[in-house]
């Protein structure tokens, strides 16, 4: 029988920003979302991508005698790669003497990640921790996701799964018994601008949160990435604070947009889609913050 494996770009030990206590954060690559101001882009594609530094480089030709696809030259003593030739086979990377070129994403079996998780489940005791599978969307490689998250429960640890929303409701309802909390990803109640900002319509995200909220035993926090210009206006929020308000939600986490993520686009030969967009003042954020605590909401900045 052939072990399930995942596409995981990243387990994070001792993470404190998904859910509460001490956590494994385990990161699987691809996502159904490809959001403007996403600070991980190397999440967005299900398979392994090469990341190329270019400041590393230090211009010793291996990766280009190395290259089947001739998608390598050297151009000004770096290293340039032609990825419309590139077909992610990573045999540069080996060669590479600076780390230059690396790999993001690898296909992980269920043991492993298991294993990796329950290094620290000391800390998740004592810290009322546990485990994340966030992303990209962990759900967008399902049954992974479950088995992992049925393993963690046989060892009565704490689940929650941060996902986007944009997730077949069959998925949800096969998850949702083994999870304790979900962290809901709200973006903009417009569905056309939620388009415009994502690349997918909100009505199924939209039907999900409202779905997730009648079932029992798991909790619910919203978090949502405040982006100047595109979802942070007074009359945006006073909706989403409406809209939560009817929906019973118990706790808002406000994330202010941040350009941390941008070298990561270059890394990857792709474009920075927000280079001009700033992040929110602090100011901005107690202003949005303070409408949802007037509509009642118990909101956090941050985590
Ligand atoms: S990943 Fe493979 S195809 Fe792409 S540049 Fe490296 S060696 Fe060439
Ligand atoms: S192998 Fe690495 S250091 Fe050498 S040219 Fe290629 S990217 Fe640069």
């Amino acid at each position: 029988m052939t072990a399930l494996k995942a596409n995981i770009f990243s387990i994070q030990r001792f993470s404190i920003q998904d859910g509460p206590g001490i956590r494994t954060t385990v990161f699987f690559k691809g996502c159904p979302l490809k959001c403007k101001w996403c600070s991980n882009p190397e999440s967005q594609n299900q398979y392994t991508e090469l990341f190329f530094r270019e400041q590393k480089c230090q211009a010793c030709g291996s990766c280009v005698e190395v290259c089947r696809e001739n998608a390598v030259s050297l151009n000004n003593e770096k290293a340039a790669i032609n990825r419309s030739l590139c077909n992610n086979c990573m045999e540069c990377v080996d060669v590479c003497c600076s780390g230059a070129l690396e790999t993001t994403g690898q296909l992980m079996d269920l043991e492993t990640v298991f294993e990796e998780v329950m290094r620290d489940s000391l800390f998740y005791q004592n810290s009322n921790g546990g485990v994340t599978l966030s992303g990209g969307e962990p759900l967008s490689q399902p049954e992974f996701a479950l088995e992992l998250l049925k393993r963690c429960k046989q060892k009565s640890l704490d689940t929650t799964v941060d996902t986007c929303g944009f997730v077949s409701w069959e998925t949800f309802e096969k998850v949702l018994p083994y999870t304790d909390r979900i962290l809901f990803d709200l973006k903009h109640l417009d569905s056309s601008d939620h388009l415009e900002g994502t690349a997918v319509k909100n009505e199924i995200i939209l039907e999900n949160l409202r779905k997730i909220l009648k079932t029992d035993n798991t909790q619910l926090w919203i978090r949502i990435p405040v982006i100047f210009g595109y979802n942070d206006s007074t009359d945006h929020f006073i909706r989403i604070t409406d809209h939560l308000k009817r929906l019973r939600i118990e706790k808002v986490s406000l994330l202010a947009y941040h350009q941390w993520g941008a070298p990561k686009y270059g890394y990857l030969g792709k474009d920075y889609p927000l280079q001009q967009t700033e992040s929110p003042s602090q100011d901005k954020m107690e202003s949005l913050k303070e409408i949802m605590e007037e509509g009642g909401l118990s909101v956090t900045i941050g985590y």
